[in-house]
Protein backbone atom coordinates (compact mmCIF):
# COMPACT_ATOMS: atom_id res chain seq x y z
CA UNK A 1 0.00 0.00 0.00
CA UNK A 2 1.11 3.25 -0.83
CA UNK A 3 -0.06 6.32 0.77
CA UNK A 4 1.04 9.86 -1.04
CA UNK A 5 1.73 12.89 1.50
CA UNK A 6 -1.50 14.14 -0.03
CA UNK A 7 -4.33 11.58 1.16
CA UNK A 8 -2.94 12.40 5.12
CA UNK A 9 -2.83 16.03 4.85
CA UNK A 10 -4.03 18.93 3.07
CA UNK A 11 -3.59 22.49 3.16
CA UNK A 12 -5.12 24.69 5.42
CA UNK A 13 -7.94 26.44 3.87
CA UNK A 14 -7.64 29.39 5.78
CA UNK A 15 -3.73 30.24 5.60
CA UNK A 16 -3.24 28.16 2.50
CA UNK A 17 -0.46 26.33 3.78
CA UNK A 18 1.41 29.83 5.11
CA UNK A 19 0.44 28.47 9.07
CA UNK A 20 0.08 31.48 10.09
CA UNK A 21 -2.14 34.91 9.77
CA UNK A 22 -1.14 38.40 10.16
CA UNK A 23 2.11 37.29 12.07
CA UNK A 24 -0.02 35.15 14.30
CA UNK A 25 -0.42 30.94 14.50
CA UNK A 26 -3.11 30.35 11.95
CA UNK A 27 -5.78 28.84 14.70
CA UNK A 28 -7.48 26.32 12.05
CA UNK A 29 -4.22 24.45 11.85
CA UNK A 30 -2.54 25.58 15.15
CA UNK A 31 0.22 26.78 12.57
CA UNK A 32 1.40 23.93 10.61
CA UNK A 33 -0.35 25.43 7.77
CA UNK A 34 -1.81 21.75 7.11
CA UNK A 35 -4.73 19.79 8.26
CA UNK A 36 -4.80 15.98 8.44
CA UNK A 37 -7.51 13.99 6.73
CA UNK A 38 -9.27 10.89 8.38
CA UNK A 39 -6.54 8.97 7.32
CA UNK A 40 -3.85 11.15 8.57
CA UNK A 41 -5.51 11.32 11.58
CA UNK A 42 -5.74 6.73 11.57
CA UNK A 43 -2.17 6.59 11.14
CA UNK A 44 -1.32 9.75 14.00
CA UNK A 45 -3.67 7.46 15.98
CA UNK A 46 -1.78 4.16 15.44
CA UNK A 47 2.06 6.10 16.01
CA UNK A 48 1.05 7.83 19.15
CA UNK A 49 -0.63 4.27 20.98
CA UNK A 50 2.20 2.61 19.52
CA UNK A 51 5.12 4.82 20.21
CA UNK A 52 3.41 5.20 23.97
CA UNK A 53 4.79 1.79 24.63
ZN1 LIG B 1 -3.92 27.41 8.78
Amino acid sequence: MIIATDDLEVACPKCQRAGEIEGTPCPACSGKGVILTAQGYTLLDFIQKHLNK
